[in-house]
């Protein structure tokens, strides 16, 4: 899959932009997920970004319509994870309890390695 953003930074007018984001292809690491075999772990991927692992969704493979493999890989938690680009089906979704619960978790992931949620020593 050739790399079909600019090199070069240039102007566009608000409606390009928005337009140019919507067309952006989806990029994203992911993995299978134990004991869940409907379900796959989808991490966002962002270049030069480091773990994003507190970013994971769990995602239904029948919401996904096909993934294309860019030939880069991002390198997560130790582990080399290859990018892929994300094809969702037309229409899919998943329930907003389990988005919810889910970016709940997250969060709390978040948070703990942080240390923004960590009590004061003293
Ligand atoms: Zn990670």
């Amino acid at each position: 899959m050739p790399d079909l953003r600019p090199n070069e930074p240039r102007s566009m007018t608000v409606d390009e932009f928005l337009e140019s984001q919507t067309t952006q292809p989806i990029l994203v690491t992911m993995e299978p997920v134990q004991n869940v075999p409907d379900k796959v772990a989808v991490r966002p991927y962002i270049e030069g970004a480091r773990c994003l692992c507190h970013l994971i969704l769990l995602l239904s493979k029948d919401n996904i319509a096909s993934v294309t493999p860019t030939g880069k890989y991002d390198q997560c938690c130790g582990k080399p994870r290859a990018v892929v680009e994300i094809r969702f089906k037309d229409g899919s979704a998943m329930p907003l309890p389990d988005l919810f619960s889910q970016l709940g978790s997250s969060l709390a992931v978040s948070i703990s390695h942080s240390g923004l949620g960590a009590r004061p020593s003293h």
